[in-house]
């Protein structure tokens, strides 16, 4: 064996490459040639200001009526996330937030997963805090159901505000891709007018109000809800992003 091993080596020495011919020194030229690669992805979205709602927890029930006239084929609900999703971002090339953010919103339906990239990335909706009703309201989707780049997508995010326990709901919608067209903007300003009249037209409104965005904190874990056993990675308050129970410090 060690003789078969030398002899493999000694063969490999004993026949190198040819040498290459001495290549003459190439100038750069005078202009380079380059091939250009770029795409253009534009995202936007437009949120209203917060309805404030005095229900309680029983409202967010009907935040899927609130879509009504608007949503063109199902509305569906997303949950803030919990703690092991807490660095979910929908951006590839950091794989380990990436991850997260698949497993967290893998069975979604491609209009939601769609919207939410959009919204996620441009900040227009947070999970770590926010419920989103969200469907399809304008345009129109390709054959495995994505939404086209000037589909507008969305509904109402809603949240609890801390100082008050009630939830607050806002109309956000968005839309983006691989192009823009120019009427977009203005049919998602529409859409997003009649989503808020759904909203203010809730029995349970008491009036608009500035929206006042939890602040999540870095890094540490946040509580267990008592009441859904939640865990939110986001250190609040009070109140449970998922039930909007009031959370038991232990
Ligand atoms: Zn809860």
């Amino acid at each position: 064996m060690p003789l078969e091993f030398l002899k493999r080596r000694g063969a490999d020495s004993e026949s190198p490459a040819k040498p290459a011919p001495a290549a003459a020194p190439v100038g750069l030229p005078e202009e380079v040639v380059a091939q250009e690669f770029q795409l253009k992805l534009h995202y936007a979205g437009k949120s209203t200001e917060g309805v404030r709602m005095r229900a309680g927890p029983r409202a967010l029930a009907e935040l899927p009526q609130m879509l009504i006239g608007y949503a063109e084929g199902d509305v569906e609900v997303v949950d803030p996330l919990p703690l092991e999703f807490a660095q979910a971002m929908p951006q590839i090339a950091h794989p380990s937030e990436a991850m997260q953010w698949v497993q967290a919103h893998q069975d979604l339906s491609p209009v939601t997963r769609h919207a939410l990239v959009v919204l996620e990335s441009i900040d227009a909706v947070d999970l770590a805090f926010d419920t989103f009703a969200c469907a399809l309201l304008d345009g129109e989707t390709d054959t495995s159901g994505y939404p086209e780049y000037n589909a507008v997508v969305g509904g109402v995010a809603s949240h609890w505000d801390e100082a008050t326990g009630d939830m607050i709901v806002r109309a956000v919608v968005g839309w983006g891709g691989r192009g823009v067209r120019g009427d977009t903007d203005r049919i998602a300003q529409k859409l997003l007018a009649g989503i808020l009249g759904n909203v203010l037209g809730s029995q349970h409104a008491i009036g608009l109000t500035a929206v006042d965005r939890p602040v999540p904190a870095a890094g540490r874990g946040g509580l267990v809800c008592a009441h859904c056993g939640f865990s939110s990675g986001h250190e609040r308050a009070f109140y449970c992003p998922k039930c909007g129970m009031r959370l038991l410090r232990g």
